[in-house]
């Protein structure tokens, strides 16, 4: 928008180059990303949001994506001076980015209607983003000139494509979030821990190690390897799995957004609760006990619901199912929720049944319950076997719990 706001200055004002436009107006040199010092005076009477205010300046339009990411030293560094103060991470991160600019053209057509010229939008600029959330239709990235910068009006590209690919409609989707939730500078350690106590409780774990390659494996199967290695930008996926480690460990000095975006979707499903946890963690002002805490009480209803959707959609397989599309889930199952589990498939099939048949049962219960076990020892191998024996016995547990529980307390009244 400020960006947009610069040129049509331009365009009033009569000068026949960009160059001495902005060098009459900020009284330096500049070469269209890096402004005069003065200018935060100007600034605070063009832009009330100062972060993103400054990104446009600096021709960055990308910016607002890395601050969550950033410390608020960091984004402190990102100073308006111009290229010479600036932290490494900064720098290095100017490099990255480039002139580059993404626009839509039926958001073009939709403000030469509604406003009658059209504008650079911030929610198109995410790199390697190459849909409009808005309209689903592909994105066009053209070099911004930098001493004749253009509206994107003005590029002669204005053909409509549709795309349908749920993964680039997903991406779109997510930088747009990304930006409508405004989130400030970030507390890179909690981050950290936040990333590694959910995936421990996930179970995505090796001895005491996090897993990263199962977390790949998970992403893999969602996006498939070409979107990953297109939008990940690695040549394989050992690559993949560097990036995932680099972003949940905060290693690296410039985080890329996207990798950030994978492992929200992989840890989390969602990044509104990612960013609600790491609020909740940010206030709080402790780090390890209080992730590992607050994951404990997250993750059992994730799980649970994730058990409930399958239900519906599987019936009495669900556990097979489970196991197949949430692996995870099942083993958590298997592990906290397995009487509950069993009582919710019970509760699919089992209307008023007999006491006699209940007893013979519950013996059968703990014959299963014992046989359960020592396969849950053997778990890897064998977990498949073993949700299809409580996938096709569980209505027989639940049911035959309940006999036993009934006869322990008819026990202990006599
Ligand atoms: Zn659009």
């Amino acid at each position: 928008m400020l960006h947009s706001l610069v040129i049509m200055g331009y365009r009033l004002s009569g000068y026949s180059n960009f160059k001495e436009f902005k060098q009459q107006t900020y009284k330096c040199h500049s070469d269209g990303r890096n402004w005069h010092p003065d200018y935060p005076y100007i600034i605070k009477h063009l832009d009330s949001c100062r972060f993103t205010g400054k990104a446009m300046l600096y021709n960055m339009l990308q910016l607002p994506y890395h601050i969550p990411f950033m410390t608020p030293v960091s984004l402190a560094m990102n100073n308006l001076g111009g290229s010479k103060a600036q932290s490494p991470a900064n720098a290095r991160r100017m490099q990255s980015i480039g002139p580059t600019l993404n626009y839509c053209p039926k958001c073009v057509q939709r403000q030469l209607g509604i406003y009658g010229r059209s504008l650079w939008e911030r929610s198109h600029q995410l790199k390697f983003a190459s849909v409009c959330w808005r309209h689903g239709t592909r994105l066009i990235p053209v070099e911004q000139h930098l001493h004749h910068p253009l509206l994107p009006a003005d590029f002669e590209m204005q053909d409509t494509e549709y795309v349908f690919d749920s993964r680039e409609i997903w991406l779109a989707n997510q930088s747009r979030d990304l930006l409508v939730g405004n989130h400030g500078p970030s507390n890179l350690a909690a981050m950290a821990g936040l990333y590694r106590a959910r995936a421990i409780s996930l179970g995505y774990t090796r001895g005491r190690k996090i897993d990263y390659g199962t977390i790949v494996d998970h992403l893999k199967k969602r996006f498939q390897e070409d979107f990953l290695l297109r939008t990940m930008q690695c040549a394989d996926l050992d690559g993949v799995r560097g990036a995932l480690y680099a972003a949940m460990n905060s290693v690296r000095l410039v985080a890329n957004p996207i990798h950030h975006l994978f492992c929200m979707e992989a840890l989390f499903g969602d990044q509104r609760l990612f960013f609600s946890q790491l609020k909740a963690l940010s206030r709080s002002e402790e780090t390890a006990g209080r992730v590992a805490a607050l994951n404990s009480d997250e993750t059992g209803p994730v799980h649970k619901q994730i058990f409930m959707v399958e239900l519906r959609r599987s019936g009495q397989e669900v556990m097979v199912a489970l196991h197949k599309n949430f692996p995870f889930t099942h083993s958590w199952i298997l592990r906290n929720a397995l009487v509950w589990s069993r009582r919710k498939i019970a509760e699919l099939t089992l209307r008023g049944p007999k006491r006699p048949s209940q007893l013979r049962l519950a013996a059968k219960h703990r014959n299963f319950r014992e046989a359960l076990e020592e396969q849950m020892s053997r778990r890897a191998i064998h977990a498949n076997t073993a949700a299809k024996v409580l996938a096709s016995g569980s209505a027989v547990g639940a049911h035959s719990a309940q006999a036993f529980h009934r006869m322990s307390s008819e026990l202990r009244r006599a």
